[in-house]
């Protein structure tokens, strides 16, 4: 074999550079660990999207000393969301410094910009290669190791690798190949959702357009999300029943536009000025849920959505990535330093430790998914007099930001529930 024709080696070849695979090479590169990532983006170009990094995503971040760079870029620190009927009325104001967490507050940002200041930190080591426009295609194991296939620039190429690492998104190459089995599938609901730029002088818009808050407004069969990832910037989600634009969209853009003013005074203006004055100019963003049996098989690991995938009421997806990597790097590493293909029983630690968390939020989320989605008026009238209830109980408050926060799964129990609804119906009257 010619120097020219040696299949590049590696330890660890990631599928996917998501933020699962930034955060666990910058975890591992200072270890020395030799590590391919490999994704089918060119880049990591702004998608125009906002998202929250929850306590548990900051402390991973300061965990890795990258939290003051993450702070130096355009966001919006939240301390507070605030949860609204349809009509604007104030339901509940859920705050973190209620909550257990070592950061009272979440940060709102683009997430391009957090992956590009990860992908940064690592340009610094050069045993990690981050290559784009690569598309994994396949792979084959046996117990000398795995080999990985890819596309890239119309060639195929192969990798050799100790272990390979999906974090290649709810639709997972990887698990498809790897056989790993269990619940994939998506939510019968989606979102619509668009990003909005401020002019430069904002001072004639709307103060609720202008304001930062973090506000939802959840109504009869109807989700609106609005808040902001800088100080002139605005991300919105609108809940899309049953994924049906058609329908969503029967009375005109117009129709939709003007609910949502209702809520927010001067959004309509704002979205339009911002191109929104058509149902394609919105982006359907679609809500899959990803709950496997298992996470690894021999010479493969999941991470992210790849094995978690969860619907958004958590705010966890991107948190939870994280979360695997922080507890994935030490274990994996272990598993490194003695022998040469990475076996299931090494891993069974993180799956372990991962597994139940990713499970109790997967029943809490669909447990909220079908309390918030509901258009059923009984149901409607509890959420909301739960909501009000939860605002006025101190401890019932904590363990809602506390899971939230993303560092520690604490649901409300039964007698919780029964508690806050009581107490809600008597705050009303
Ligand atoms: C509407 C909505 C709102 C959300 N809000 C939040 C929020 O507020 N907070 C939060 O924490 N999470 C949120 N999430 C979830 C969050 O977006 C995801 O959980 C997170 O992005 C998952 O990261 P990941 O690294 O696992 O996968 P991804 O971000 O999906 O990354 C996968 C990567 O793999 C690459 N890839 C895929 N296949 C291949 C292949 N064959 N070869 C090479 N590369 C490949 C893709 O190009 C991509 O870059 C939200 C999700 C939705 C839908």
């Amino acid at each position: 074999m010619t120097a020219e024709t040696r299949i590049e080696a590696f330890d660890i070849v990631i599928s996917g550079a998501g933020i699962g695979a930034l955060t666990l090479a910058n975890y591992l590169a200072p270890l020395g660990f030799r590590i391919l990532i490999l994704d089918r983006r060119p880049g990591f170009d702004p998608v125009y999207r906002g998202e929250l990094v929850q306590p548990l995503g900051l402390s991973i971040l300061e965990e890795l000393s990258l939290l003051d760079e993450l702070l130096a870029c355009p966001h919006t620190l939240y301390r507070s969301f605030d949860f609204l009927d349809e009509r604007g009325r104030l339901l509940m104001r859920s705050s973190y410094e209620r909550g257990e967490a070592p950061f009272p507050y979440a940060l709102a940002i683009e997430p391009h910009q957090m992956d590009q200041i990860l992908a940064k930190n690592l340009s610094s080591f050069p045993h990690v290669v981050l290559r784009h426009e690569s598309d994994f295609t396949g792979y084959t194991v046996d117990r000398g190791g795995a080999i990985a296939t890819y596309e890239r620039g119309g060639e195929t190429r192969q990798v050799l690798a100790r272990v390979i690492i999906g974090d290649d998104g709810r639709h997972s190459r990887i698990r498809e190949l790897s056989k790993l089995t269990g619940t994939v599938a998506p939510y019968q609901d989606s979102y619509l959702g668009a990003s909005l730029l401020l002019p430069e002088d904002a001072s004639r818009l709307p103060e609720p357009v202008r304001d930062t808050a973090g506000r939802y407004f959840i109504g009869p069969r109807s989700i609106f999300f609005f808040f902001s990832v800088s100080e002139r910037r605005r991300f919105f989600l609108l809940l899309l029943p049953d994924r049906n634009q058609e329908t969503f969209f029967a009375g005109g853009i117009d129709k939709v536009l003007a609910m949502l003013d209702r809520q927010v005074p001067g959004f309509a203006d704002l979205a339009r000025l911002n191109g929104v004055d058509s149902p394609e100019t919105l982006v359907e963003l679609p809500v899959w849920k990803v709950d496997l049996d298992q996470w690894c098989t021999d010479g493969v690991i999941l991470i992210g959505d790849a094995a978690h995938a969860m619907n958004p009421h958590v705010a966890q997806g991107r948190n939870q990535a994280m979360e695997d990597a922080r507890v994935l790097a030490p274990i994996l590493s272990k598993a490194l330093l003695s022998g040469s293909l990475v076996l299931r029983d090494s891993m069974v630690e993180y799956e372990k430790k991962r597994l139940p968390v990713t499970r109790a939020l997967h029943r809490l989320a669909d447990e909220m998914t079908l309390v918030w989605n509901t258009g059923n008026p009984f149901i409607v009238k509890v959420r909301e007099a739960t909501f009000r209830g939860i605002g006025r109980i101190p401890a019932l408050e904590r363990k809602i930001v506390t899971t939230i926060s993303g560092m520690k799964v604490t649901p409300l129990t039964s007698l919780d529930k029964l508690r806050a609804l009581g107490t809600g119906l008597i705050s009303r009257s």
